[in-house]
């Protein structure tokens, strides 16, 4: 029998929420409580070397059977039993995804969120201070994704002198990323936030206490709360991957935020490749005195540290990298 053609009569929706072993599949405004097939762990077993993997290792059956074949965000067919339950018989293929190592011995991709278009990195402008490393962390992580990021600067009335945060505004402008300058006791910027996030599936990021869930709830009454809750139920240890969930926005789009999501870093990232995740390097990775051996730190005839010497890659940026490096 032929898979393909089989399923092709069956129903599309998309995984918005995930608990031990149930998947929550949308489709048609309903929400229909969904199992996987066996066949279908089977199925993705085989793919090893996956393009989109940053660094794809050779796995055994028998290790990539321990990963979840299904994300929070992916576009599956069902079939529908009609008393709110069904059975997931195929993933659509992805148009991007965030992962993380799954835990155990060994290095296990998971997948935590298929099909995120964009993520929203939130910084406090004041309570807490803004940690432009952190920040730079959030970005390089968006871009070696592939995914659009956007820096969200919350609490604009707590800021006091406003001097170090423009600088900063204004590279990171200069650089490509939209940068909104939002309040959500004031409701400055929040029509903007809105049109950004319409239509997409986000991310935000950014550490406790800077202010997600105050812009969210400003955005949408009781989305804070929502995310909220389902991030203090994941936070607690193993427990982390088991329940994760996207929110409709009612103007179009989802969120996703998960204590996981925010802690993403570059895990995957080749120490080779980092210098392409900062837009003001990228076009002088291969044009150092050692070409693609550069490691921008030390080595002589270095492009990018002549670059920094010469004031168009910011000292600030310039030290991200290095830390990065490092890490
Ligand atoms: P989260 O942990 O990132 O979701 O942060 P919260 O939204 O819970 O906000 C943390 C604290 O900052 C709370 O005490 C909020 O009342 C406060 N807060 C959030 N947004 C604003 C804002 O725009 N202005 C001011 N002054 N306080 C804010
Ligand atoms: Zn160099």
């Amino acid at each position: 029998m032929n898979v393909n053609t089989d399923v092709r009569s069956h129903e599309q929706g998309v995984v918005i929420k995930k608990t031990k072993g149930h998947y929550f599949v949308e489709s048609g405004g309903r929400q229909v409580m969904c199992e996987i097939s066996p066949r279908l762990r089977k199925v993705l077993v085989y793919p090893t070397a996956d393009p989109h993997s940053l660094r794809p290792v050779v796995q055994s059956v028998r290790e990539i059977e321990a990963v979840d074949p299904v994300a929070v965000g992916d576009q599956v067919r069902f079939i529908d039993e009609h008393d709110g339950r069904g059975l997931i018989l195929e993933v659509l293929p992805r148009r991007s995804r965030l992962s993380r190592l799954a835990a155990g011995p060994r290095p296990l991709e998971q997948v935590m969120v298929a099909n995120l278009d964009q993520v929203a990195a939130v910084m406090a402008a004041a309570q807490p201070e803004p940690k432009w490393n952190l920040l730079d962390r959030y970005l390089v992580s968006a871009e070696s994704l592939g995914l659009q990021a956007l820096i969200v600067i919350a609490k604009l009335d707590l800021l006091g002198d406003s001097r170090e945060l423009l600088a900063e505004v204004t590279n990171y402008r200069r650089l490509g990323y939209p940068v909104l300058l939002t309040s959500a006791v004031d409701g400055i910027g929040l029509e903007r936030l809105r049109s950004l996030l319409q239509g997409r599936i986000s991310v935000l990021v950014g550490k406790s206490g800077v202010g997600k869930s105050s812009l969210l709830n400003a955005l949408q009454p009781g989305l804070g709360l929502k995310v909220n809750a389902v991030s203090q139920a994941t936070s607690k240890g193993r427990h982390t991957t088991t329940h994760l969930e996207m929110f409709p926005l009612d103007f179009g789009g989802w969120i996703v935020d998960t204590p996981g999501m925010r802690e993403f870093g570059p895990w995957a990232l080749d120490g080779e490749d980092l210098a392409l995740y900062f837009p003001e390097m990228r076009p002088l990775v291969g044009t150092c005195k050692f070409g693609l051996d550069c490691r921008h730190a030390h080595e002589p005839g270095c492009a990018v540290v002549k670059a920094v010497e010469a004031g168009s890659i910011s000292e600030r940026r310039y030290e991200s990298y290095l830390k990065l490096r490092e890490a």
